[in-house]
């Protein structure tokens, strides 16, 4: 006999957002609080990771966990996905090569196709064949001389601009194409709002502030005390989550539990090419991270508006923007420096500086991006890395004692293996039925209205501080173009 339980969770990022979306969708009574004004407004997101390969250094399994787990994030979040491909290229002056990443894109291939074997609803990103393509720098010559787009087939229209814009020289060959999409944050905060709102047995708490967590005196389930617009409240819960991204330290140092993490503080930058109207994909130049020669992304959106990330400590990362709990904290401790952006946000010197760079840094690569602007102030944040390897890019949850659940996920496409298994000790609980359902979670984000979806993202965008474009994707139809004319 199922028994009916309570559920609190803390912090309304991509992670507790999404498992209130999935347990709310199974039935369960859930409480979110969320110290903000609005959900996934924390450190931003744009690729979906879809088999990791803007991470040469991370381990094959870290990359199949992405690949499977990027599946089931666009199967859970389908309008929020960016659909367009990525292109990677290993530039001229990397010690690295393209033919070094070859054997991981067959792997990953392989357990794509496996994938859609077990299920057809798993050929998100298109048949399996098409997974990746190869790009030489004579097919590249020729795309560049056809006279507009039509005339190419799916794929390699997206290659167009890569070959008229990019310096040809600057790269090594083949220059891979990649079904790897992006994710756009304020389509994913409006859905999960949104589908939130929608059910009877969730409580959205926002402007809301977590101060105290105490165990109940029988251990049967935890008191939360908390701040809901300044005025102090507190309940009783049966199970808690901790979702607090990198502050989830201090919600483990309220309950006395220690483990080890990182925290580290990124940023990305918001740029207009006014003069540029083609559809670009996104494009990775690898480089060595923490290098003035780091990787260069370049995220595209409409309206001419570019998103980049350079992983140098001038661009994206930051001397001392990686740092590890000492043996005497439970959280990480940031510098003030971080602690004053987060809060307070960045002068207009420091967003000249650091956008003017990362224009330069693409500019290496895309010489007419130089006539790039700074568009707004960047999206940044700090997020956490669960354990002692900063390189980790797949995690998902772990686990205190029958009641308590700690989300760690390192990339948004986590969310769903993260929340499978709190719904597993859930379960375990007799909170839910043996055999949940998973196409009722599903179709608490799928049935959405789409208008209501867009308008609702575009205010968050705005409300925010950045272009209106951002809150937009390139709803390419991918697949079904590839269909019908390759
Ligand atoms: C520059 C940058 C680029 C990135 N790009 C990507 C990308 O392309 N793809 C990708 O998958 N990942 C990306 N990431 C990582 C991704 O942003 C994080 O993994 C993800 O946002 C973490 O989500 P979360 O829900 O765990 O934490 P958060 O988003 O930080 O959410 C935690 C929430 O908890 C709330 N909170 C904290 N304490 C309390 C409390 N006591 N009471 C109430 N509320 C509280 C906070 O207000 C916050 O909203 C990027 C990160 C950075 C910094």
């Amino acid at each position: 006999m199922k028994k009916s339980g309570k559920v609190a969770i803390v912090g309304g990022g991509v992670a507790g957002a999404s498992v209130a979306v999935v347990l709310g969708a199974l039935g369960i009574g859930v409480t979110l609080f969320e110290a903000g004004e609005s959900l996934v407004s924390g450190p931003p997101m744009c690729h979906l990771h879809a088999g990791g390969n803007l991470y040469r250094e991370i381990s094959d399994a870290q990359c199949l966990r992405l690949l499977r787990e990027s599946i089931e994030f666009v199967r859970l979040y389908p309008g929020v996905i960016d659909y367009r491909p990525t292109v990677i290229a290993v530039p001229i002056e990397d010690s690295g090569t393209p033919e070094a990443l070859l054997p991981r894109l067959g792997l990953l291939q392989r357990a794509y196709k496996e994938l859609i074997t077990l299920d057809s609803e798993n050929a998100v990103l298109g048949e399996s064949e098409d997974y990746y393509r190869l790009y030489s720098r004579e097919d590249l010559e020729h795309l560049r001389s056809l006279p507009d787009r039509e005339q190419a087939g799916a794929f390699d229209a997206w290659m167009i601009p890569v070959a008229r814009g990019v310096d040809l020289d600057s790269v090594q060959y083949p220059v891979i194409l990649v079904q790897e999409f992006g994710i756009n944050m304020f389509r994913l905060g409006a859905a999960a709002t949104l589908a939130l709102r929608q059910m009877e047995n969730t409580t959205l708490l926002m402007k809301t502030s977590v101060e105290l967590i105490e165990a109940r005196e029988d251990e049967s389930g935890w008191i939360v005390s908390y701040k809901e617009e300044g005025e102090e409240k507190q309940e009783g819960f049966d199970y808690l989550i901790n979702a607090a991204g990198f502050r989830s330290g201090m919600i483990d140092a309220m309950l006395g539990f220690t483990i080890p993490r990182f925290v580290e503080f990124k940023a990305a930058y918001v740029t207009q090419w006014r003069e540029e109207t083609q559809r670009w994909p996104e494009i990775v130049f690898h480089g060595e991270r923490g290098t003035p020669r780091g990787m260069a992304q370049f995220t595209p959106y409409p309206g001419g508006y570019f998103q980049l990330h350079g992983m140098t400590k001038t661009i994206t990362l930051f001397e001392d923007g990686l740092v590890q709990c000492d043996p005497s904290s439970k959280q990480p401790k940031l510098d003030a420096f971080f602690i004053r952006k987060l809060e307070e946000g960045w002068s207009k010197e420091e967003v000249e500086e650091r956008t003017r760079a990362a224009i330069a840094h693409v500019a290496r690569f895309i010489p007419a991006f130089e006539s790039a602007t700074v568009a707004s102030k960047p999206l940044y944040g700090a997020q956490q890395i669960p354990g002692d390897d900063p390189e980790l890019r797949a995690a998902e949850v772990s686990f205190e004692g029958e009641r308590y659940a700690r989300c760690e996920i390192v990339k948004a496409s986590s969310v769903l293996a993260m929340s499978d298994a709190i719904a597993d000790r859930l379960t375990r609980l007799g909170y839910l039925s043996e055999k949940w359902d998973r196409e009722r979670i599903f179709a608490s984000l799928t049935g959405l209205d789409e208008d209501e979806l867009s308008h609702y993202a575009k205010k968050l965008c705005v409300t925010r501080g950045y272009p209106e474009a951002l809150a937009s994707r390139t709803v390419n139809r991918l697949i079904a173009e590839v269909k019908q004319k390759d």
